[in-house]
């Protein structure tokens, strides 16, 4: 039977660079004897214009019958009347909670070719490898609030359940790496710390003794990410201090336009998005850069479809491309650039 890919475009630049991803991913299934199925749905602003919420129950039941979804990115100006009732951004978080995907995996391995791309110095990110994963589920972005007027409140809460899952996610995907885990958290001052160090500790001495574990506080994380990023492998972190390392840790590649992400929950379905928003600025043009969603189509690949040597060919085929120095222009400092379409026939030809 054909695995369902639910494909959701998006807004902005959405709808270019996953139109990119399906063409990679139609090669690489007829390379490896795949059989998929691609189905669209609307999500967003494009589901506002269609007089939808930003996720259509048909959305929502479209992707809760696939293997994977593949999404492009939502929002954009258009939309962002405060008064309004929906905002597009409502959307993703809702397929988010509808899917249950409580883990956020985004690899960061700056590209050789690529290293003066990044603000930090070339010597320092030699051999950067490094895999986020963030809690996406719970945390004090999920916490009850309270606002009057001389107060507001933000609770955190994490329970030994979600800690536990989420450090069993990081601990596989360590054992597929260098099996080394750095667990950042904020025990020094924060209650739910002191519980998401313990657990942490607990899970990986009783189920993976082979992996290594470093508890280490936020702070010293975020300085260490910029001052020897090469040192980590695995990171596992909660919620917010995850959504706030992982911009961080983007600017160790270059460009918002090359990272790639995996949002997993039980099972094997999973949730796939460039790291990117709609990039309104650019949308229509034909020139964003697609890298991030080629890259987010092989973790699909990866995580969903077990289909470990179509998820390398891609990997491995945009990394041949950027060598060649294709670019996009967001790359292309000032030089020769191609467009969104041209850098998706280069991988192509390449697969
Ligand atoms: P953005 O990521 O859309 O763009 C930031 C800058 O990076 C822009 O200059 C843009 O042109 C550039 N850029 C981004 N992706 C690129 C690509 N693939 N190729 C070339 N250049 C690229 O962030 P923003 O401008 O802050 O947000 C725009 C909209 O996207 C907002 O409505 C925001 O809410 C939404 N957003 C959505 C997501 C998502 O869907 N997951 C994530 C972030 C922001």
């Amino acid at each position: 039977m054909a695995a369902l890919i639910a494909v959701l475009p998006g807004d902005g630049i959405g709808p270019e660079v996953t139109a990119e991803a399906v063409r990679v991913l139609e090669a690489a299934s007829e390379r490896h004897g795949l059989q998929l199925e691609f189905r669209e749905g609307l999500i967003g602003g494009a589901a506002l214009d269609a007089g939808e919420p930003p996720l259509p129950v048909k959305t929502a039941q479209l992707c809760g019958g696939a293997s994977a979804v593949l999404l492009g990115a939502v929002g954009g100006p258009k939309w962002s009347d405060p008064g309004a009732a929906y905002r597009p951004e409502q959307g993703l978080l809702d397929l988010r909670a509808t899917l249950g995907v409580y883990a956020n995996l985004r690899p960061v391995k700056p590209h050789p070719a690529l290293l003066a791309a990044s603000p930090l110095r070339p010597e320092l990110l030699a051999g950067v490898d490094i895999m986020v994963v963030r809690e996406l589920t719970g945390g004090i972005y999920f916490g009850r609030k309270t606002r009057s007027e001389s107060v507001a409140t933000d609770e955190c809460r994490y329970t030994v359940e979600e800690i536990e899952r989420i450090v069993r996610m990081a601990g596989q995907l360590a054992r597929g790496r260098q099996r080394r885990i750095v667990s950042v958290d904020k025990a020094n001052v924060l209650e739910t710390s002191r519980l998401w160090r313990a657990v942490t500790a607990q899970v990986l001495a009783e189920e993976f003794p082979d992996v290594d574990l470093e508890h280490m506080l936020v702070d010293a994380a975020a300085m260490h990410l910029l001052s020897r990023p090469a040192s980590f492998d695995v990171i596992v972190t909660e919620n917010m201090f995850g959504d706030i390392l992982t911009d961080e840790a983007s600017m160790l590649a270059g460009s918002l336009g090359l990272l790639p992400s995996a949002s997993l929950g039980e099972g094997g379905r999973g949730l796939y998005e460039p790291i990117h928003g709609s990039a309104p600025d650019i949308a229509g043009q034909g020139i964003a850069n697609p890298c991030a969603t080629l890259l987010s189509a092989a973790l699909l690949l990866r995580h969903s479809l077990d289909c470990e040597p179509a998820a390398r060919e891609i990997e491995a085929a945009v990394s041949a491309v950027l060598d060649e120095g294709v670019r996009t222009a967001d790359l292309a400092r000032g030089g020769t650039s191609v467009g969104t379409r041209a850098f998706g026939d280069a991988v192509l030809a390449k697969l």
